[in-house]
Protein backbone atom coordinates (compact mmCIF):
# COMPACT_ATOMS: atom_id res chain seq x y z
CA UNK A 1 0.00 0.00 0.00
CA UNK A 2 1.21 3.48 -0.91
CA UNK A 3 0.15 6.21 1.26
CA UNK A 4 0.06 9.67 -0.22
CA UNK A 5 1.55 11.52 2.80
CA UNK A 6 4.15 10.08 4.82
CA UNK A 7 5.38 9.76 7.96
CA UNK A 8 8.21 8.97 9.62
CA UNK A 9 8.98 4.80 9.75
CA UNK A 10 11.27 3.02 11.94
CA UNK A 11 11.88 -0.36 10.20
CA UNK A 12 15.40 -1.24 9.08
CA UNK A 13 16.87 0.86 11.08
CA UNK A 14 19.85 0.55 13.35
CA UNK A 15 18.75 0.73 16.65
CA UNK A 16 21.56 2.74 19.12
CA UNK A 17 20.75 3.89 22.43
CA UNK A 18 22.52 6.41 25.07
CA UNK A 19 20.53 4.95 27.77
CA UNK A 20 18.02 2.09 29.38
CA UNK A 21 14.33 2.48 30.76
CA UNK A 22 14.84 3.27 34.40
CA UNK A 23 10.84 2.91 34.93
CA UNK A 24 7.57 3.03 33.77
CA UNK A 25 6.25 6.93 34.50
CA UNK A 26 3.85 7.56 32.36
CA UNK A 27 0.29 8.24 34.28
CA UNK A 28 -1.75 10.64 32.52
CA UNK A 29 -1.03 14.33 33.25
CA UNK A 30 -3.77 15.10 36.64
CA UNK A 31 -5.47 18.31 36.74
CA UNK A 32 -4.85 18.81 39.85
CA UNK A 33 -1.11 19.62 39.98
CA UNK A 34 -0.46 23.50 38.80
CA UNK A 35 2.29 23.95 40.06
CA UNK A 36 5.17 25.40 37.07
CA UNK A 37 7.43 23.68 36.01
CA UNK A 38 10.93 24.18 37.67
CA UNK A 39 13.53 25.84 35.23
CA UNK A 40 16.86 24.50 34.42
CA UNK A 41 16.72 22.30 37.93
CA UNK A 42 17.29 18.38 38.36
CA UNK A 43 14.30 16.34 38.97
CA UNK A 44 14.14 13.90 41.79
CA UNK A 45 14.82 11.14 39.43
CA UNK A 46 17.76 13.26 38.42
CA UNK A 47 16.99 14.05 35.33
CA UNK A 48 17.45 17.83 33.85
CA UNK A 49 14.20 19.50 34.09
CA UNK A 50 13.21 22.13 30.96
CA UNK A 51 13.79 25.98 31.16
CA UNK A 52 11.62 26.61 28.73
CA UNK A 53 8.01 25.21 27.08
CA UNK A 54 5.66 25.38 25.22
CA UNK A 55 2.03 23.96 24.52
CA UNK A 56 -0.36 24.02 21.80
CA UNK A 57 -3.83 23.80 22.08
CA UNK A 58 -4.68 23.74 17.98
CA UNK A 59 -8.27 22.75 19.38
CA UNK A 60 -9.06 25.77 21.30
CA UNK A 61 -7.42 28.20 19.14
CA UNK A 62 -10.39 30.76 18.28
CA UNK A 63 -9.20 31.32 14.88
CA UNK A 64 -8.97 28.15 13.37
CA UNK A 65 -10.99 25.72 16.03
CA UNK A 66 -9.02 22.73 15.03
CA UNK A 67 -5.56 21.99 13.27
CA UNK A 68 -6.66 21.31 10.13
CA UNK A 69 -9.28 19.00 7.68
CA UNK A 70 -9.72 15.83 7.25
CA UNK A 71 -12.22 12.97 5.07
CA UNK A 72 -14.59 11.89 7.66
CA UNK A 73 -16.60 9.57 7.29
CA UNK A 74 -19.25 9.77 4.44
CA UNK A 75 -16.92 12.82 3.03
CA UNK A 76 -15.30 12.93 -0.19
CA UNK A 77 -12.67 15.38 -1.97
CA UNK A 78 -16.15 16.20 -4.30
CA UNK A 79 -16.40 18.07 -1.08
CA UNK A 80 -13.23 20.03 -1.29
CA UNK A 81 -13.90 20.35 -5.28
CA UNK A 82 -17.36 22.14 -4.11
CA UNK A 83 -16.14 24.29 -1.66
CA UNK A 84 -13.09 25.52 -4.09
CA UNK A 85 -15.67 26.09 -6.91
CA UNK A 86 -16.80 29.97 -7.04
CA UNK A 87 -19.78 30.45 -5.22
CA UNK A 88 -20.31 33.34 -7.16
CA UNK A 89 -18.12 35.62 -9.42
CA UNK A 90 -17.74 37.80 -6.41
CA UNK A 91 -17.32 35.31 -3.39
CA UNK A 92 -14.95 32.60 -3.23
CA UNK A 93 -13.76 30.49 -1.10
CA UNK A 94 -10.02 29.22 -0.08
CA UNK A 95 -8.05 27.52 2.01
CA UNK A 96 -6.40 23.96 2.64
CA UNK A 97 -9.67 22.53 3.00
CA UNK A 98 -10.85 23.35 -0.20
CA UNK A 99 -7.74 21.90 -2.10
CA UNK A 100 -8.71 18.49 -2.72
CA UNK A 101 -4.94 17.85 -4.86
CA UNK A 102 -3.09 18.82 -1.25
CA UNK A 103 -5.06 19.46 1.32
CA UNK A 104 -3.65 20.03 5.09
CA UNK A 105 -0.78 21.24 3.69
CA UNK A 106 0.54 24.72 3.22
CA UNK A 107 1.06 24.71 -0.26
CA UNK A 108 -2.30 23.21 -0.40
CA UNK A 109 -3.51 26.43 0.90
CA UNK A 110 -1.19 28.56 -1.65
CA UNK A 111 -2.19 27.28 -4.41
CA UNK A 112 -6.11 27.23 -3.29
CA UNK A 113 -5.38 31.24 -2.87
CA UNK A 114 -3.40 31.62 -6.14
CA UNK A 115 -6.48 29.43 -7.83
CA UNK A 116 -9.43 31.99 -6.06
CA UNK A 117 -6.98 34.87 -7.50
CA UNK A 118 -6.78 33.45 -10.86
CA UNK A 119 -10.39 33.27 -10.96
CA UNK A 120 -10.98 36.79 -10.86
CA UNK A 121 -8.35 37.91 -13.00
CA UNK A 122 -9.54 35.82 -15.68
CA UNK A 123 -12.90 37.02 -15.28
CA UNK A 124 -11.57 40.65 -15.32
CA UNK A 125 -14.56 42.58 -13.53
CA UNK A 126 -12.85 43.07 -10.13
CA UNK A 127 -11.06 46.29 -8.99
CA UNK A 128 -11.08 46.46 -5.37
CA UNK A 129 -10.90 42.73 -3.44
CA UNK A 130 -10.78 41.84 -0.01
CA UNK A 131 -9.08 38.75 0.83
CA UNK A 132 -10.33 37.26 4.61
CA UNK A 133 -7.16 35.77 6.19
CA UNK A 134 -3.50 36.33 6.23
CA UNK A 135 -2.24 32.49 5.92
CA UNK A 136 -0.97 30.51 2.86
CA UNK A 137 -4.60 30.65 1.16
CA UNK A 138 -5.11 34.37 1.85
CA UNK A 139 -1.27 35.56 1.36
CA UNK A 140 -1.21 33.78 -2.29
CA UNK A 141 -4.10 35.55 -3.50
CA UNK A 142 -3.24 38.67 -2.14
CA UNK A 143 0.28 38.36 -3.49
CA UNK A 144 -1.39 37.63 -7.13
CA UNK A 145 -3.97 40.03 -7.41
CA UNK A 146 -1.51 42.77 -6.05
CA UNK A 147 0.96 41.72 -8.35
CA UNK A 148 -1.75 42.34 -11.35
CA UNK A 149 -2.78 45.96 -10.11
CA UNK A 150 -5.62 44.68 -8.44
CA UNK A 151 -6.24 46.71 -5.22
CA UNK A 152 -6.09 44.33 -2.65
CA UNK A 153 -7.36 44.47 1.27
CA UNK A 154 -6.51 41.42 3.62
CA UNK A 155 -8.19 41.21 6.92
CA UNK A 156 -6.68 39.23 9.58
CA UNK A 157 -8.47 38.39 12.86
CA UNK A 158 -4.55 37.44 14.57
CA UNK A 159 -2.10 40.10 15.41
CA UNK A 160 0.25 37.92 13.02
CA UNK A 161 0.42 36.67 9.50
CA UNK A 162 0.78 33.20 8.13
CA UNK A 163 -2.03 31.43 10.49
CA UNK A 164 -1.14 28.12 10.88
CA UNK A 165 2.41 28.32 9.91
CA UNK A 166 2.83 29.77 13.04
CA UNK A 167 6.44 30.84 14.54
CA UNK A 168 7.05 31.84 18.01
CA UNK A 169 10.11 33.46 19.40
CA UNK A 170 8.85 33.63 23.22
CA UNK A 171 10.72 30.76 23.84
CA UNK A 172 14.10 33.37 22.65
CA UNK A 173 14.28 31.30 19.30
CA UNK A 174 12.22 30.53 16.48
CA UNK A 175 10.06 27.17 16.36
CA UNK A 176 7.40 26.60 14.33
CA UNK A 177 3.96 25.75 16.48
CA UNK A 178 1.93 24.80 13.30
CA UNK A 179 3.35 23.61 10.11
CA UNK A 180 7.18 22.81 10.70
CA UNK A 181 8.57 20.66 7.03
CA UNK A 182 7.77 21.51 3.35
CA UNK A 183 6.09 17.72 2.99
CA UNK A 184 7.95 16.53 -0.46
CA UNK A 185 9.79 19.48 -1.90
CA UNK A 186 9.94 18.34 -5.32
CA UNK A 187 7.10 20.48 -7.71
CA UNK A 188 6.43 22.37 -4.43
CA UNK A 189 5.59 25.92 -4.49
CA UNK A 190 6.61 26.31 -1.31
CA UNK A 191 10.21 24.86 -1.71
CA UNK A 192 10.52 27.34 -4.62
CA UNK A 193 9.61 29.98 -2.68
CA UNK A 194 12.33 28.93 -0.26
CA UNK A 195 14.64 28.78 -2.68
CA UNK A 196 13.89 32.35 -4.48
CA UNK A 197 14.11 33.89 -1.50
CA UNK A 198 17.02 32.37 -0.37
CA UNK A 199 15.55 31.33 2.91
CA UNK A 200 17.32 27.71 4.65
CA UNK A 201 15.77 24.41 5.10
CA UNK A 202 16.84 21.28 6.35
CA UNK A 203 16.54 18.10 5.30
CA UNK A 204 15.07 15.78 8.01
CA UNK A 205 15.14 11.95 8.02
CA UNK A 206 14.01 8.56 9.76
CA UNK A 207 17.55 7.39 9.68
CA UNK A 208 18.44 5.68 13.02
CA UNK A 209 14.89 6.40 14.11
CA UNK A 210 13.95 4.91 17.80
CA UNK A 211 11.21 3.33 18.95
CA UNK A 212 10.03 2.61 22.57
CA UNK A 213 7.83 -0.14 23.75
CA UNK A 214 5.26 -0.01 26.14
CA UNK A 215 7.45 -0.78 28.89
CA UNK A 216 10.19 1.81 27.67
CA UNK A 217 12.17 -0.38 26.19
CA UNK A 218 13.58 0.06 22.45
CA UNK A 219 12.14 -2.03 20.23
CA UNK A 220 14.61 -4.26 18.85
CA UNK A 221 15.13 -3.11 14.76
CA UNK A 222 14.34 -6.57 13.33
CA UNK A 223 10.86 -6.27 15.48
CA UNK A 224 10.38 -2.69 14.44
CA UNK A 225 10.86 -3.87 10.92
CA UNK A 226 8.16 -6.73 11.37
CA UNK A 227 6.08 -4.76 12.72
CA UNK A 228 5.60 -2.18 10.52
CA UNK A 229 5.34 -4.40 7.83
CA UNK A 230 2.71 -5.93 9.90
CA UNK A 231 0.92 -2.41 9.89
CA UNK A 232 1.16 -2.46 6.12
CA UNK A 233 -0.66 -5.44 5.91
CA UNK A 234 -3.04 -4.33 8.66
CA UNK A 235 -3.68 -1.01 6.30
CA UNK A 236 -4.30 -3.21 3.19
CA UNK A 237 -6.66 -5.35 4.44
CA UNK A 238 -8.86 -2.87 5.69
CA UNK A 239 -8.24 -1.12 1.62
CA UNK A 240 -9.81 -4.18 0.61
CA UNK A 241 -12.98 -4.34 2.62
CA UNK A 242 -13.69 -0.83 2.89
CA UNK A 243 -17.22 -0.09 2.37
CA UNK A 244 -18.66 3.35 1.96
CA UNK A 245 -19.64 5.35 4.84
CA UNK A 246 -17.84 3.39 7.31
CA UNK A 247 -14.78 4.27 9.37
CA UNK A 248 -10.95 3.14 8.68
CA UNK A 249 -11.51 1.52 12.41
CA UNK A 250 -14.41 -0.45 10.76
CA UNK A 251 -12.39 -1.80 7.65
CA UNK A 252 -9.29 -2.61 9.72
CA UNK A 253 -11.73 -4.65 12.40
CA UNK A 254 -13.34 -5.95 9.24
CA UNK A 255 -10.02 -6.67 7.47
CA UNK A 256 -9.16 -8.80 10.30
CA UNK A 257 -5.46 -8.94 10.18
CA UNK A 258 -4.74 -7.17 13.07
CA UNK A 259 -2.44 -9.62 15.32
CA UNK A 260 -3.47 -11.21 17.91
CA UNK A 261 -0.39 -10.92 20.00
CA UNK A 262 -0.48 -8.54 22.69
CA UNK A 263 2.48 -6.89 22.64
CA UNK A 264 2.53 -6.92 18.68
CA UNK A 265 -0.89 -6.10 18.59
CA UNK A 266 0.01 -2.57 20.40
CA UNK A 267 3.32 -2.22 18.83
CA UNK A 268 1.14 -2.32 15.36
CA UNK A 269 -1.74 -0.19 17.02
CA UNK A 270 0.50 2.62 17.30
CA UNK A 271 2.65 2.47 14.06
CA UNK A 272 -0.77 3.02 12.53
CA UNK A 273 -1.50 5.96 15.22
CA UNK A 274 1.45 7.28 13.92
CA UNK A 275 1.30 7.03 10.40
CA UNK A 276 -2.36 7.31 10.01
CA UNK A 277 -3.63 9.55 12.86
CA UNK A 278 -0.63 12.01 13.49
CA UNK A 279 -0.74 12.46 9.53
CA UNK A 280 -4.06 13.25 8.99
CA UNK A 281 -4.76 14.40 12.88
CA UNK A 282 -7.73 12.57 13.13
CA UNK A 283 -8.82 9.29 15.01
CA UNK A 284 -9.43 5.84 12.98
CA UNK A 285 -13.18 5.93 13.74
CA UNK A 286 -13.37 9.05 12.45
CA UNK A 287 -11.79 8.65 8.96
CA UNK A 288 -13.55 7.62 6.23
CA UNK A 289 -12.75 4.34 5.19
CA UNK A 290 -12.62 4.19 1.58
CA UNK A 291 -10.86 8.21 0.73
CA UNK A 292 -8.94 9.29 3.91
CA UNK A 293 -5.56 8.61 2.04
CA UNK A 294 -6.40 11.55 -0.02
CA UNK A 295 -4.57 14.00 -2.21
CA UNK A 296 -1.62 13.11 -4.66
CA UNK A 297 1.94 11.89 -3.68
CA UNK A 298 4.72 14.08 -1.95
CA UNK A 299 7.70 13.59 -3.94
CA UNK A 300 10.86 14.65 -2.47
CA UNK A 301 12.28 15.38 0.68
CA UNK A 302 10.82 16.51 3.57
CA UNK A 303 12.29 19.92 4.84
CA UNK A 304 11.77 21.91 7.89
CA UNK A 305 12.82 25.63 8.35
CA UNK A 306 15.85 26.37 11.46
CA UNK A 307 14.65 29.95 11.46
CA UNK A 308 11.00 29.34 10.83
CA UNK A 309 8.49 28.94 8.88
CA UNK A 310 7.28 32.76 8.80
CA UNK A 311 9.83 33.40 6.36
CA UNK A 312 8.02 32.51 4.03
CA UNK A 313 4.98 34.12 5.39
CA UNK A 314 6.55 37.34 4.78
CA UNK A 315 8.16 37.28 1.40
CA UNK A 316 4.82 36.54 0.47
CA UNK A 317 3.68 39.43 2.37
CA UNK A 318 5.97 42.07 1.15
CA UNK A 319 3.96 45.41 -0.03
CA UNK A 320 0.68 44.57 1.03
CA UNK A 321 -2.00 45.66 2.54
CA UNK A 322 -2.58 43.39 5.53
CA UNK A 323 -4.77 44.70 8.36
CA UNK A 324 -3.90 42.77 11.53
CA UNK A 325 -6.92 42.38 14.69
CA UNK A 326 -9.06 42.58 12.01
CA UNK A 327 -11.66 39.83 12.49
CA UNK A 328 -14.63 39.48 10.07
CA UNK A 329 -18.32 38.47 11.10
CA UNK A 330 -20.30 38.84 8.08
CA UNK A 331 -19.95 39.01 4.87
CA UNK A 332 -22.36 40.74 2.58
CA UNK A 333 -22.80 39.60 -0.84
CA UNK A 334 -26.42 40.75 -2.67
CA UNK A 335 -24.97 44.34 -3.48
CA UNK A 336 -21.67 44.35 -3.96
CA UNK A 337 -19.25 43.00 -1.21
CA UNK A 338 -20.05 44.80 2.34
CA UNK A 339 -17.74 43.12 4.97
CA UNK A 340 -18.29 43.75 8.44
CA UNK A 341 -15.94 43.91 11.07
CA UNK A 342 -16.00 42.88 14.24
CA UNK A 343 -14.59 44.95 17.17
CA UNK A 344 -14.29 48.17 15.27
CA UNK A 345 -17.80 48.04 13.63
CA UNK A 346 -16.12 49.33 10.09
CA UNK A 347 -17.00 47.91 6.81
CA UNK A 348 -14.75 47.50 3.56
CA UNK A 349 -16.46 47.27 0.47
CA UNK A 350 -15.16 45.47 -2.39
CA UNK A 351 -15.84 44.25 -5.86
CA UNK A 352 -14.92 40.48 -4.63
CA UNK A 353 -13.91 38.79 -1.27
CA UNK A 354 -11.71 35.70 -1.06
CA UNK A 355 -12.47 34.05 2.13
CA UNK A 356 -10.27 31.99 3.86
CA UNK A 357 -10.61 31.19 7.17
CA UNK A 358 -10.14 27.49 8.37
CA UNK A 359 -12.90 24.84 8.27
CA UNK A 360 -13.30 24.82 11.73
CA UNK A 361 -14.35 28.83 11.45
CA UNK A 362 -16.66 27.95 8.52
CA UNK A 363 -18.35 25.15 10.84
CA UNK A 364 -18.87 27.19 13.75
CA UNK A 365 -20.71 29.91 12.00
CA UNK A 366 -18.94 32.76 13.62
CA UNK A 367 -19.14 34.54 10.19
CA UNK A 368 -22.59 35.07 9.12
CA UNK A 369 -22.92 35.14 5.09
CA UNK A 370 -25.91 37.20 3.82
CA UNK A 371 -27.01 35.61 1.78
CA UNK A 372 -26.39 32.39 3.22
CA UNK A 373 -24.22 29.83 1.63
CA UNK A 374 -25.69 27.85 -0.99
CA UNK A 375 -26.97 24.94 1.06
CA UNK A 376 -24.81 22.30 -0.81
CA UNK A 377 -21.96 24.14 0.53
CA UNK A 378 -22.87 24.21 3.72
CA UNK A 379 -23.23 20.34 3.49
CA UNK A 380 -19.79 20.32 2.03
CA UNK A 381 -18.70 22.33 5.41
CA UNK A 382 -20.32 19.79 7.33
CA UNK A 383 -19.11 16.48 6.20
CA UNK A 384 -15.44 17.42 6.58
CA UNK A 385 -13.84 16.77 9.56
CA UNK A 386 -11.50 19.21 11.40
CA UNK A 387 -9.12 17.62 13.21
CA UNK A 388 -6.44 17.79 15.95
CA UNK A 389 -2.63 17.96 16.44
CA UNK A 390 -0.91 19.35 19.02
CA UNK A 391 3.09 20.43 20.18
CA UNK A 392 4.49 20.58 23.04
CA UNK A 393 8.09 21.82 22.41
CA UNK A 394 10.52 21.04 25.25
CA UNK A 395 14.32 23.06 26.03
CA UNK A 396 16.47 21.15 28.25
CA UNK A 397 19.60 22.74 29.51
CA UNK A 398 21.25 19.97 27.89
CA UNK A 399 20.87 16.94 25.21
CA UNK A 400 20.11 13.70 26.82
CA UNK A 401 18.90 12.23 24.30
CA UNK A 402 20.61 10.19 20.78
CA UNK A 403 21.65 11.54 17.86
CA UNK A 404 18.82 11.12 15.54
CA UNK A 405 16.14 12.73 14.40
CA UNK A 406 13.19 11.21 14.96
CA UNK A 407 12.05 9.01 18.25
CA UNK A 408 8.33 6.93 19.13
CA UNK A 409 6.79 5.82 21.59
CA UNK A 410 3.92 3.56 22.54
CA UNK A 411 1.00 4.38 24.82
CA UNK A 412 -2.22 3.49 25.82
CA UNK A 413 -3.46 7.28 26.50
CA UNK A 414 -2.10 7.99 22.58
CA UNK A 415 0.31 10.93 24.30
CA UNK A 416 3.38 12.05 22.97
CA UNK A 417 4.15 9.18 20.37
CA UNK A 418 6.46 10.61 17.98
CA UNK A 419 9.55 13.55 18.70
CA UNK A 420 11.23 15.19 16.55
CA UNK A 421 15.01 16.25 18.05
CA UNK A 422 15.23 20.03 16.90
CA UNK A 423 18.82 19.76 18.68
CA UNK A 424 20.31 18.20 15.78
CA UNK A 425 18.60 21.40 13.30
CA UNK A 426 18.60 24.63 15.93
CA UNK A 427 21.91 24.26 17.88
CA UNK A 428 19.63 23.95 20.75
CA UNK A 429 18.91 20.93 23.47
CA UNK A 430 15.21 20.94 21.90
CA UNK A 431 12.41 18.38 21.85
CA UNK A 432 9.01 18.67 19.45
CA UNK A 433 6.62 16.30 20.37
CA UNK A 434 3.61 15.55 19.22
CA UNK A 435 0.04 14.11 20.10
CA UNK A 436 -3.08 13.65 17.55
CA UNK A 437 -6.65 13.24 16.91
CA UNK A 438 -8.47 12.44 20.74
CA UNK A 439 -5.60 12.23 22.28
CA UNK A 440 -4.69 15.75 21.43
CA UNK A 441 -8.51 16.42 22.35
CA UNK A 442 -8.52 14.94 25.90
CA UNK A 443 -4.53 16.65 26.16
CA UNK A 444 -5.88 20.24 25.65
CA UNK A 445 -8.12 19.59 28.68
CA UNK A 446 -5.29 19.39 30.95
CA UNK A 447 -3.03 22.47 32.71
CA UNK A 448 0.67 22.85 30.66
CA UNK A 449 2.38 22.35 34.00
CA UNK A 450 0.59 18.39 33.69
CA UNK A 451 1.34 18.18 30.18
CA UNK A 452 5.12 18.83 30.93
CA UNK A 453 5.68 16.92 33.71
CA UNK A 454 4.07 14.06 31.91
CA UNK A 455 6.32 14.42 29.09
CA UNK A 456 9.58 14.88 30.76
CA UNK A 457 8.84 11.62 33.05
CA UNK A 458 8.13 9.77 29.85
CA UNK A 459 11.87 10.86 28.03
CA UNK A 460 13.54 10.59 31.84
CA UNK A 461 12.50 7.09 31.97
CA UNK A 462 13.66 6.37 28.41
CA UNK A 463 16.77 8.26 27.96
CA UNK A 464 18.28 8.25 31.57
CA UNK A 465 19.40 5.14 33.68
CA UNK A 466 18.24 5.41 37.37
CA UNK A 467 21.27 7.32 38.17
CA UNK A 468 20.60 10.03 35.55
C1 LIG B 1 0.25 21.55 14.46
C2 LIG B 1 0.21 21.66 12.95
C3 LIG B 1 1.19 21.08 12.19
C4 LIG B 1 1.16 21.19 10.79
N1 LIG B 1 2.19 20.66 10.09
C5 LIG B 1 2.26 20.93 8.75
C6 LIG B 1 3.45 20.62 8.04
O1 LIG B 1 4.43 20.15 8.63
N2 LIG B 1 3.47 20.88 6.71
C7 LIG B 1 2.42 21.46 6.05
O2 LIG B 1 2.51 21.71 4.84
N3 LIG B 1 1.27 21.78 6.72
C8 LIG B 1 1.20 21.54 8.04
N4 LIG B 1 0.09 21.94 8.75
C9 LIG B 1 -1.09 22.42 8.01
C10 LIG B 1 -0.90 23.87 7.52
O3 LIG B 1 -0.46 24.67 8.58
C11 LIG B 1 -2.22 24.40 7.00
O4 LIG B 1 -2.77 23.51 6.06
C12 LIG B 1 -2.07 25.76 6.31
O5 LIG B 1 -1.21 26.61 7.02
C13 LIG B 1 -3.46 26.37 6.17
O6 LIG B 1 -3.37 27.62 5.52
P1 LIG B 1 -4.73 28.42 5.25
O7 LIG B 1 -4.34 29.69 4.62
O8 LIG B 1 -5.71 27.55 4.57
O9 LIG B 1 -5.35 28.66 6.69
P2 LIG B 1 -4.71 29.52 7.97
O10 LIG B 1 -3.26 29.42 7.88
O11 LIG B 1 -5.42 29.04 9.12
O12 LIG B 1 -5.14 30.99 7.54
C14 LIG B 1 -6.45 31.45 7.74
C15 LIG B 1 -6.38 32.79 8.45
O13 LIG B 1 -7.71 33.28 8.66
C16 LIG B 1 -7.71 33.98 9.88
N5 LIG B 1 -9.09 34.11 10.36
C17 LIG B 1 -9.86 33.16 10.94
N6 LIG B 1 -11.06 33.66 11.23
C18 LIG B 1 -11.06 34.95 10.80
C19 LIG B 1 -12.03 35.99 10.82
N7 LIG B 1 -13.27 35.80 11.32
N8 LIG B 1 -11.68 37.20 10.32
C20 LIG B 1 -10.44 37.42 9.81
N9 LIG B 1 -9.48 36.47 9.78
C21 LIG B 1 -9.80 35.24 10.26
C22 LIG B 1 -6.84 33.13 10.77
O14 LIG B 1 -6.37 33.86 11.89
C23 LIG B 1 -5.72 32.70 9.82
O15 LIG B 1 -4.61 33.58 9.89
C24 LIG B 1 0.10 21.87 10.15
C25 LIG B 1 -0.89 22.48 10.91
C26 LIG B 1 -0.84 22.38 12.30
C27 LIG B 1 -1.90 23.08 13.11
Amino acid sequence: MIFTRRDFMFGALGVSLVGCASDHATSSPTATTTDPVPADTSAPGGGPLPAKSFVTRWAADPWTLGSYSFLAVGASAGDRDLLATPVSDTLILAGEHTFAAAPALTHGALLSGRAAAQHLLDIGDAQRVVVIGAGFAGLGAARLLVDAGIATVVLEARDRIGGRAWTDSSMGFPVDLGASWIQGVDGNPIAQLADTNGVATQVTTDDGAILFDQQLQPVPADEVVQIEALAEEVLSAAEEVAADGTSLLDAIEAGGAMPTDPRTRILVRDVVRRIIEHEFAASLDELDATGWDEGEALLGDDVIFPEGFVQIAESLAVGLDIRLDSAVDRIETSKGIIVHLTDSGLTETADAVIVTVPLGILKSGMIEFDPPLPSEYLTAIDALGMGVLDKIILEFPKVFWPDVDLIGFTRDDGYFLEWVNLARHIGRPVLMGFTAADPARTLESFSDADIVDDAVRMLHAAFLTPEG
